[in-house]
């Protein structure tokens, strides 16, 4: 009897998974492990809102492994070792893995292939498990990985794609090995209210009603803040509950416009992989350095303080800002503008903004959060480094009847669009029926004080 062990990370599904099928067509028996990793509990990534989605996504994949014969193996601790132990009590000659990008994912691997090599037992690290095109299979003639979105776009649509596999009908397990419980997800504190439900089978469903009854209107609707014209989907491929593979190749069945301006949102999230797969430091240090000098200390606290509470003054940056504070998600034209605000407006560190938001985002991803903090604030990839979005009027563009804001800042309910985007221009008298802070600070086309002489849109 031979027996590999499938290191689960952020692929949390049986449906079109390289690893597990490679698994079992190499072996007899098979140990789906997942480790409640210490480090990342640690570093604080593992805010309240992913645990209790995560939570969710283990009872789900356990429950997907027991219909098959199999179940999940849980166990906490350490990485390495805790995978180390499990493959010597299983007597496994194998484990197979997705490849991660972060320098965390790097060093992980890295650590475990030498450990097991050391007992004469091997690594197989999977591609295209996490992103539908693997980091690193495009480069362009003089780097090792695409700075510029459009040109990795068209490569990435030429690009054969990889086959979809269907979940396994069975799997056997070892029957002595010991597992943690399941976490529950009722044992989670702090989450959001409004926070969505994880597992597989919910984010397979979500993503077939999507195809079916959402993505032909997205590309008209996708910034329309209050019509949340979105797939949703995106907790669901941080977990990897949904593959970005099968995504990617069931949207490209659908044909048309808002389909392809839906694949055009995938590509976006692989290439923000690659960029960090490359660029592990860019999770934490300016992909480009511009020697900006950002507001980070006591100066900004009261304004950093603002942004996070939705108190800004701007109705459609606190609107943007309560609800991620509601739900653990946020609509990506509120996260483009409350971004800026923070960075671009108010000139705080970039840092602090994507810090907060994965305290708070149940989809938050290295990769994506901290490339698109990055580009918003001008030190990533966008080609034009010195955009400022003015809250007004993105208010006025993607929130024309100001529905999103009534939704989420409840004060300024009785107040119509477009004036409710701007309430300090209210004569005083009317200003005063409505229980809103007042502006932060005052902006002069989209910049305040502390930032002069840029274009804004
Ligand atoms: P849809 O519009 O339905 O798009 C489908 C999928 O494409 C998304 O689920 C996502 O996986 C991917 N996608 C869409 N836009 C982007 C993008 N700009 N970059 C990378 N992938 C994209 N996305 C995250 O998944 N995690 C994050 O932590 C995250 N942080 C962000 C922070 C900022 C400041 C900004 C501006 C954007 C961030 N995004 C992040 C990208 C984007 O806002 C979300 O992916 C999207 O809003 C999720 O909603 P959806 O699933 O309905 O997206």
């Amino acid at each position: 009897m031979n027996v590999a062990v499938v290191l689960y990370t952020s692929d949390l599904r049986v449906h079109d998974h390289p690893p597990l099928r490679a698994a079992l067509s190499s072996c007899d028996r098979v140990v789906p492990l997942f480790v409640r990793d210490q480090a990342i509990e640690e570093s604080g990534f593992g805010a309240p809102n992913r645990r209790a989605f995560l939570a969710d996504c283990l009872a789900g994949l356990d429950d997907a492994l027991r219909e098959r014969g199999g179940r999940l193996v849980i166990r906490s601790g350490e990485a390495v070792p805790e995978v180390l132990a499990l493959v010597r009590e299983a007597d496994a000659d194998e484990v197979h893995m997705a490849a991660g990008v972060s320098a965390y994912a790097h060093a992980r691997e890295e650590r475990l292939r030498a450990a097991l090599e050391a007992e004469g037992r091997r690594l197989y690290v999977h591609d295209m498990v996490v992103t539908a095109v693997a980091p690193g299979a495009l480069r362009p003639a003089a780097s090792d990985h695409f700075a510029v979105f459009t040109p990795y776009l068209r490569r990435w649509t030429e690009l054969p794609p990889r086959a979809v596999t269907a979940a396994p009908r069975a799997l056997r397990v070892p029957g002595s090995l010991r597992s943690d419980p399941v976490p529950e997800r009722a044992a989670v504190t702090g989450i959001s209210p409004g926070l969505a439900r994880g597992g597989e089978r919910e984010g397979r469903r979500l993503l077939t009603a999507w195809l079916r009854a959402g993505v032909d209107g997205y590309h008209d609707a996708h910034d329309d803040l209050a019509g949340d014209a979105t797939s949703r989907l995106s907790p669901h491929l941080h977990f990897g509950t949904v593959s970005a593979a099968e995504t990617v190749h069931r949207a490209r069945a659908v044909k048309g416009p808002g389909a392809e301006a839906f694949v055009r949102q995938l590509c976006w999230r692989d290439f923000h992989h690659q960029v960090l797969a490359a660029r592990p430091d860019a999770a934490h240090r300016d992909y480009r350095e511009r020697r900006d000098h950002w507001r980070s200390g006591g100066d900004a606290q009261e304004e950093i303080r603002a942004w996070k509470e939705g108190r800004t003054g701007y109705p459609v940056v606190d609107a943007a800002m309560r609800q991620l504070r509601h739900e653990g998600w946020m609509h990506n034209r509120g996260r483009l503008l409350a971004a800026s605000f923070l960075a671009k407006t108010l000139y705080v560190d970039w840092r602090i903004g994507a810090r907060h938001f994965l305290d708070l985002l149940v989809d938050g991803d290295l990769a994506n959060n901290q490339l698109n903090w990055q580009w918003v604030a001008g030190t990533g990839t966008d080609t034009r480094p010195n955009r400022v979005l003015n809250p007004v009027r993105q208010g006025v563009r993607y929130d024309p009847d100001g529905a999103y804001v009534h939704r989420w800042v409840p004060e300024l309910a009785g107040l119509p669009a477009p004036r409710v985007h701007e309430p300090w221009r209210l004569p005083a008298a009317e200003r005063a029926r409505y229980d809103y802070p007042e502006p932060v600070v005052e902006l002069a086309d989209g910049l305040a004080r502390f930032r002069q002489g840029r274009g804004s849109a």
